[in-house]
């Protein structure tokens, strides 16, 4: 896949106003600062294509990209503490919305701080994920920030803390270094 020729399409505010599945999705999903937007920008090899921002509160969209026929979905960040109760509202329906709808999704990529254990919405997204037989993997962000010795105790602990944890691919990422981007492009080819 030729990643230089990924375009932004579209923004949706509301589930409802979501273009029909027209054609192979791969999602993003996870926890607001993730680090989603600068991992995104980095499969694409772009600076600035997915806004990097760590500004809470900023108005949670499901973003399209296009590349030839094939489309990249990153759904709103989600958990944040102080976001509004109407927003959260929003959020919910936003990502229960897309997910209900029957889209050709191949794949999921959960992303999680590789430095924390799963928050419970990271649990409840795994959960839901495998609940409706939808093809997933984790990817550990920011592994950048753990020295070998911190990586091995948190690999081996993601795989208790995930239900089902042995079974699911995770992937050590980070956008500073470009670690893992080449297996998730692997993953996305295949
Ligand atoms: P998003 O909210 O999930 O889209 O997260 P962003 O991509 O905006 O990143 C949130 C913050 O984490 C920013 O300050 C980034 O510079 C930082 N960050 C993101 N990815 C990495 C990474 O792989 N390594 C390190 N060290 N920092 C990162």
């Amino acid at each position: 896949m030729n990643y230089h020729l990924v375009v932004f399409e579209k923004a949706f505010g509301l589930s409802q106003q979501l273009s029909d599945s027209d054609c192979p999705e791969f999602v993003f999903t996870g926890r607001s600062n993730v680090g989603k937007s600068s991992l995104l920008n980095k499969i694409f090899n772009r600076r600035s294509l997915a806004r990097v921002s760590s500004m809470p509160g900023k108005t949670a969209t499901i973003n399209f990209y296009r590349a030839g026929e094939v489309r990249f979905v990153d759904l709103p960040g989600y958990g944040f503490a102080k976001v509004a109760k109407g927003e959260r509202r929003r959020w919910d329906e936003l990502i229960g919305g897309y997910f209900g709808q029957s889209r050709d999704i191949r794949i999921v990529f959960l992303l999680v701080d590789m430095r924390h254990p799963p928050s419970s919405d990271d649990l409840t997204m795994a959960d839901y994920l495998i609940d409706t037989e939808t093809p997933f993997v984790v990817l550990l962000t920011k592994a950048d920030k753990l020295n070998k010795t911190q990586r091995t105790a948190r690999l081996a602990a993601f795989a208790q803390e995930f239900s089902c944890g042995e079974e699911i691919t995770m992937i050590p990422c980070s956008s500073e270094t470009g670690e893992g981007v080449d297996a998730v492009r692997e993953i996305i080819e295949d």
